[in-house]
């Protein structure tokens, strides 16, 4: 038998699957994975991947189990439960003073991630050109790169991770579709204040220039400061997608329940990419949030329950010949290593992994660019306990 010719004894050959160019030829598998598999690997603390080792409140498994007890187990509609929007709507309109139609400018997604692809397919055609902040999260980039889009690129400037408005302001281009911006901001846990907000209106006043406004840790700002969202900004709420997700919010990251909040006619956009994305989201987890939204105080006491554990984790560091970088939100601590070592970030952070046995993220991971600063990533998003291990092995360095 001839084994070029395959059809004759399908058996006898191996079936090769046909090749096809790459939609994202430069991605990998992300930092998140490749550092919380070596952390694994190597039993070390994983201040890594951004998740809690903690569990949630029961009370919000208690509720979404009481959902599917009462039979909310069908399809929702596909903009999300209208119940769950309308406590999204009440929320926002009671901490920002902006109040979306829950109907017409509130959408529950498949987490801040599926957020965040939606807008930029639904507002990004080929050849556009998209400004983004670097260091900039990792789904930007190949989000914006599906959709065709052509990123451009903003650094924020050391060693404060000020922002360079005048930068920002001669980039943007007739060509400029969106503005994408992040804060608190992951990874460098500075947060925009009131001022940045004003240039921000200043800087696309008159343009038609869009603004993707990802807020997932909206409820991790310390120091009494309060959350800049672009709700809070008439001019800017006007031209802006606001993400946001549960997952920060209620420590429940592996619920992938979020939402974007747009005026009417950047919903519809966003709802006719979304409806063919996932349709719509779990319909438990809808209900059970709604449910347990009703409850202010677990949003709002989450600045002090965070600051703490910052604090604590500050202060350990403190003593180490690690430097502390700014932390004004989220629950990311950069640190400066280069008095301990001159390896490259990502071999640093590897060797501490398997080493040390405290495994972090480098920050090179997330420029597009090769760019080096001798910093990386620890989240203090854990147990007290889990942060003393940690610390006691810095502390060795
Ligand atoms: N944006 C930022 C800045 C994030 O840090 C994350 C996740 N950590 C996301 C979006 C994605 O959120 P989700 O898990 O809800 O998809
Ligand atoms: N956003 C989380 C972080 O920054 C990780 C999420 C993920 O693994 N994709 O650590």
């Amino acid at each position: 038998m001839n084994a070029s010719h395959p059809s004759q004894d399908p058996s006898q050959t191996p079936l090769l699957s046909p090749s096809f160019p790459s939609r994202l030829p430069d991605v990998g598998t992300t930092i998140f994975t490749v550092m919380s598999a070596l952390a694994a690997e190597k039993n070390a603390v994983n201040l890594g991947q951004g998740f809690p080792d903690f569990d949630c409140d029961s009370r919000i498994v208690d509720a979404v189990a009481q959902a599917m007890r009462d039979g909310h187990n069908q399809y929702p509609p596909m903009a999300g439960m209208p119940v769950l929007r309308e406590a999204i709507a009440e929320k926002i309109a009671n901490i920002y003073g902006h109040r979306y139609n829950a109907n017409t400018e509130i959408t529950v997604t498949a987490g801040a991630t599926q957020a965040l692809l939606t807008a930029i397919l639904c507002a990004v055609h080929p050849g556009d050109e998209v400004i983004v902040v670097e260091p900039t999260y990792d789904s930007y980039l190949p989000s914006i790169e599906l959709a065709g889009g052509k990123p451009v690129f903003v650094t924020l400037e050391a060693p404060d991770y000020a922002i360079p408005f005048s930068r920002l302001a001669a980039a943007i281009t007739p060509k400029t579709r969106l503005i994408l911006i992040n804060t608190p901001h992951n990874p460098t846990g500075t947060v925009w204040r009131a001022e940045d907000m004003r240039k921000l209106e200043e800087i696309v006043r008159g343009t038609n220039v869009l603004i993707l406004s990802d807020e997932v840790y909206e409820h991790m700002v310390y120091d009494g400061q309060p959350h800049e969202s672009v709700a809070r900004y008439p001019e800017l709420a006007a031209r802006s997608f606001i993400v946001s997700s549960f997952g920060k919010t209620f420590h429940v990251t592996g619920w992938k329940v979020g939402y974007v909040a747009a005026p009417a006619p950047l919903t519809a956009e966003f709802r006719k990419v979304h409806q063919f994305n996932v349709f719509t989201v779990n319909t438990p987890m809808q209900v059970g949030l709604a449910q347990y939204l009703r409850d202010p105080k677990p949003y709002l006491e989450l600045p002090a329950f965070y600051q703490k554990k910052r604090d604590f984790f500050r202060a350990g560091l403190a003593n180490s010949r690690f430097k502390l970088l700014p932390c004004q939100g989220t629950y990311f601590q950069c640190v400066d290593y280069s008095a301990i070592s001159d390896l490259p970030e990502a071999e640093f952070s590897k060797w501490l992994t398997a080493e040390i046995g405290v495994a972090a993220i480098p920050v090179s991971a997330f420029y597009h660019e090769s760019h080096e600063s001798g910093v990386v990533r620890f989240c203090f998003g854990k147990q007290e306990s889990t942060l003393a291990t940690a610390l006691e092995r810095l502390a060795r360095l």
